[in-house]
């Protein structure tokens, strides 16, 4: 039996979508696809809220990660790290053969503008890489405020990861200034896993140009020159393209700031039903996800025996992710979840638990 994925990644993905993934294959130099990358691309421009460049590449979201800091890293990378993914990322930049500090927060807390600002204000680093949303703790990093200091330091070049918050709630790119915006399309996207998303400014490029080492797979200018075509490097994942052309327009008929709010609805039923149980939240108020609940397990329930009984009966639960497993555990609530479906697994889970 298929499980219902109440896990924060990969998430249930419709049957629309399945279905537009199972349209007939073409060729990735036939004007089938350049017309398909060029409507997809005009249509994340509008969510990103950008005018930059925006292209696909097909991996997981740590593909383009690795690339970008291989891209955009010349002389030495600042991390802010507050969870696994961000953690991760440090350890990548430095395998990379960059020069990288890691600024790091606990678990559980947010990067705040002050940490960036005094990492920044040293003039020792030309690049930052920052995640918006970290999915291994719950925690929501306050963008905008982190953006506005990021103005006083032209030089520096920003790479974002917004895997798990791109699509659930407005992070409008060219307001904000960011110059790589980077997202896997298994989480708040709610596609399968394999393609993945990013952005650069022309502030970006023009720093590509001059690093060297930057590989092929991942070489933004490789992605630049083949974008004048509406085209990628090498073969894309086209089934996925499909799916992801389809997901738009449906991210377009639900409306834009329907999806936000019942993002943020969802978030908060979470929290109260978390909180009418007894149990803590992880993030501190103001820095919670809104596309999952990161739950402190301060009753110390049997985490993995819930997981189980749950797997039975076709629910998929996540009891925590590297150093927090058991500590804490999470429920996400991205993608096309509905309120009901929600309500359905908190009930469930409730019995599990009281
Ligand atoms: C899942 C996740 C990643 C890693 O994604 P892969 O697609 O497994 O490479 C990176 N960043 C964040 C915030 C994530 O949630």
């Amino acid at each position: 039996m298929a499980k219902k994925l109440f896990i924060p990644g990969p998430v249930n993905v419709s049957s629309e979508v399945f279905a537009a993934m199972s349209q007939p294959m073409i060729g990735h130099r036939m004007k089938e696809y350049a017309e398909l990358h060029g409507r997809v691309k005009a249509n994340l421009k509008k969510l990103m809220m950008t005018e930059s460049r925006v292209f696909l590449a097909t991996s997981s979201a740590f593909g383009v990660m690795e690339g970008a800091v291989r891209n955009l890293v010349k002389g030495r990378c600042a991390n802010f790290c507050n969870g696994a993914f961000s953690d991760k990322w440090h350890d990548v930049t430095k395998r990379c053969g960059k020069e990288a500090d890691a600024f790091k927060v606990p678990w559980g807390q947010p990067v705040t503008a002050e940490l960036v600002d005094s990492a920044l204000t040293t003039g020792k680093y030309d690049c930052i890489t920052l995640i918006h949303n970290e999915t291994s703790t719950g925690v929501l990093s306050p963008l905008p405020e982190i953006a506005e200091v990021l103005r006083k330091y032209p030089d520096v070049v920003s790479i974002i990861d917004t895997v798990s918050s791109m699509s659930a709630m407005s992070i409008p790119l060219d307001e904000l200034g960011i110059d790589c915006c980077i997202f896997g399309v298994q989480k708040a996207f709610a596609l399968p896993p394999g393609l993945a998303v990013f952005t650069a400014t022309e502030k970006a490029l023009e720093r590509a140009k001059k690093v060297e080492n930057r590989g092929y797979y991942f070489d933004f200018m490789e992605f630049a020159t083949n974008d004048d075509k509406d085209n990628t490097p090498s073969t894309p994942c086209i089934s996925l393209i499909y799916g992801l052309d389809c997901q738009l327009a449906r991210f377009f008929e639900e409306g834009l700031d329907a999806r936000w709010s019942r993002h943020l609805k969802m978030a908060e039923k979470t929290r109260r039903w978390a909180k009418e149980l007894g149990f803590e939240l992880f993030a501190p108020e103001g820095a919670r996800s809104i596309t999952l609940t990161s739950v402190i397990n301060s009753r110390d329930i049997d985490l993995a025996a819930i997981k189980k009984n749950l797997g039975d009966k076709g629910y998929a639960f996540d009891d925590g992710y590297g150093k927090i497993k058991g500590q804490t555990f999470r429920i996400a609530h991205m993608g096309d979840m509905q309120p009901e479906e929600l309500d359905e697994f908190l009930s469930v889970l409730g019995l599990e638990i009281r």
